[in-house]
């Protein structure tokens, strides 16, 4: 079967950074969910207005626009290899990426956790200044709660089903890319 591969992990943990050289070294193709939000809102549509003020303030957009939206672009893709990079989030988007899957033939192969504390995500995201509305301090303190609070618990539900592996990403990206790509491969 095709590798369908989620990155989890809070944000400022680098999982967009991997999923480029994912892309580009192991021709994964990628779908990742606040990518396609910000295109939706430079696009102004209806879905980019009503993620935005979500996204500005550091919470989750609904489960249903989500869910909605990763429907259509798994529909537009071929049969190669997948890495979703910021889906699921919560337990329903992940109930919902399994009957997608399932329609289209394929299942989840594995989540990679590229794990990093707090303070690190908040040295890293200030220091990075990429004028994202969502990278002020304050909103990033609620991303990081956001994450805690609704997100990790998918940490125990991949682990439940044999699908968890652990990266830590408290280290420079080729490191982190190496235990990433064996994380992968041996699943
Ligand atoms: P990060 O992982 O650094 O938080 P992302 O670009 O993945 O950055 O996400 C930015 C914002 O987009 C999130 O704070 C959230 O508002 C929204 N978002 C992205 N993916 C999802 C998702 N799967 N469910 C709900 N909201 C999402």
């Amino acid at each position: 079967m095709d590798e369908t591969v989620a990155l989890l992990g809070p944000p400022g943990s680098g999982k967009g950074t991997q999923a480029v050289r994912l892309r580009e070294r192991c021709g994964f193709a990628v779908l990742a969910t606040g990518d396609l939000l910000r295109e939706a809102r430079s696009a102004g549509t209806d879905l980019g207005r009503r993620a935005a003020h979500h996204m500005d303030r550091g919470e989750l957009v609904p489960d249903e626009l989500i869910i909605a939206m990763v429907r259509d672009a798994i529909a537009g893709l071929d049969g190669s290899p997948i890495l979703l990079d910021g889906f699921p989030r919560t337990l329903a988007q992940a109930d919902a990426l399994a009957d997608a899957l399932e329609a289209r033939g394929r299942a989840l192969t594995a989540a990679v956790l590229v794990d990093v504390p707090d303070d690190t995500v908040v040295e890293r995201i200030s220091g990075r200044r990429q004028g994202r509305e969502d990278d002020r301090p304050e909103t990033v303190r609620e991303r990081l709660r956001v994450y805690h609070g609704e997100t990790e618990p998918l940490v125990a539900h991949c682990e439940e089903r044999g699908l968890l592996r652990r990266v830590d990403g408290a280290r420079d990206a080729d490191a982190v890319e190496a235990d990433v790509r064996a994380a992968i491969r041996g699943s």
